[in-house]
């Protein structure tokens, strides 16, 4: 849990003012981009010197710049940000440059609940709350002597899939397996991949209604992944691997994507279920999250990860998707994120989505 009072630092902030802040990486153009849309300022966090890509987009470059000699000092400009009236928008890579520990100290409003960290980064945790409520997730093997159809090994704390391998045998697992470092078996899940990027407010009831706020399903991608999705421009998976070629799983980038409308409905329960478990267990998640997916040939979804914040996955997006467009023309996770804040400031009920 964090120690962090909201109410507290918010006293202190001119609300007529307020300023969007997060890391410059990951999804930062879209999020400036959403703020300056919503009339916010923003302000960029980067490490060692002002990166010079945003100057060939303006309308997704900050307003101002604050420049770090290590994303881990971020805290110790604290007091200065809030003296700007930040509000900081985390994603992934906001996180992972941070350190998950002095995430949840900083000391500043932070978009969301950051008491989720803890239930998205822990396997078990996560596969508890999923699966109490109802999403079926990809089986883990325990042992590896059970393998006995395809895995997907992965290592604790790999970003971006770095280091996953695929094993159909005990066999081959082992010739491929670096045991010094903590892995987990999960049966590899045979169909089509989606990414489905929701947003889920605790203080509006205009879309998908829950027993507290409502939901909408924003834009959902498909992941492009080095080598295994064009590894088959050389061969087949299997030839490969007799002359030692094995695919891997490293994001590149983001593709686009529809549902066959029929599943919708799946979507909303899912979402729907994941988010009314998540206000008992821990308070709530709150804006955007991400269930990343695995629909089979009976078409049932498989969910092998949560995201509880923007993902990159809603990068394509930055000028609305085919989902969006039936809410308003024009709108991105970005933009969603900063009309969120913009009502509840109006509201006055900020601390109900700030941690
Ligand atoms: P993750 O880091 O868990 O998001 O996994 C990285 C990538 O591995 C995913 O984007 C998928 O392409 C693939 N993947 C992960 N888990 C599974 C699974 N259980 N079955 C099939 N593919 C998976």
């Amino acid at each position: 849990m964090t120690e962090i009072n909201i109410n507290d630092m918010l006293t202190s902030y001119d609300k007529k003012n307020l300023r969007i802040a997060t890391v410059c990486s990951h999804s930062s153009l879209q999020i400036f981009n959403g703020a300056r849309k919503e009339g916010f300022k923003t302000l960029g966090i980067a490490v060692g010197e002002k990166k010079k890509f945003y100057d060939a987009f303006p309308l997704g470059r900050p307003d101002e710049f604050l420049i770090v000699d290590n994303y881990k000092d971020i805290a110790k400009y604290a007091k200065e940000l809030r003296e700007k009236n930040v509000i900081v928008i985390p994603h992934g890579s906001f996180v992972e440059y941070l350190g998950a520990e002095n995430f949840l100290k900083l000391e500043l409003p932070t978009f969301g609940n950051r008491n989720v960290l803890m239930w998205e980064s822990d396997r078990k945790k996560e596969k508890q709350w999923l699966e109490s409520a109802g999403l079926t997730m990809p089986k883990q093997v325990k042992d590896p002597k059970e393998i006995d159809k395809p895995v997907i090994v992965k290592y604790h704390g790999a970003k971006g899939g770095k280091g996953f391998f695929v094993a159909k045998t005990y066999e081959e697992f082992c010739k491929r397996v670096d045991t010094k470092k903590p892995y987990f078996i999960q049966e590899f899940v045979l169909g089509t991949r989606y990414y489905l990027h929701y947003f889920y407010s605790p203080i509006q009831n205009d879309a998908y209604k829950l027993s507290k706020g409502s939901l909408q399903l924003l834009s959902m991608d498909r992941r492009d992944e080095t080598t295994i999705d064009e590894v088959q421009r050389l061969g087949s998976i299997a030839e490969l691997e007799e002359i030692g070629i094995h695919p891997t799983f490293v994001v590149t980038g983001n593709i686009p994507i529809v549902m066959r409308e029929s599943l919708l409905p799946k979507v909303f329960k899912m979402g729907e279920a994941v988010v009314e478990k998540s206000l008992g267990l821990f308070g709530g998640i709150i804006g955007s999250f991400c269930l990343e997916t695995v629909v089979t040939e009976e078409l049932e979804f498989k969910v092998f990860e949560i995201s509880a914040r923007i993902v990159a996955g809603t990068n394509p997006y930055a000028a609305g998707s085919p989902y969006a467009e039936f809410i308003q023309p024009d709108l991105s996770t970005g933009r969603r994120i900063a009309q969120e804040i913009k009502y509840a400031n109006k509201k006055n009920r900020l601390e109900e989505i700030l941690s």
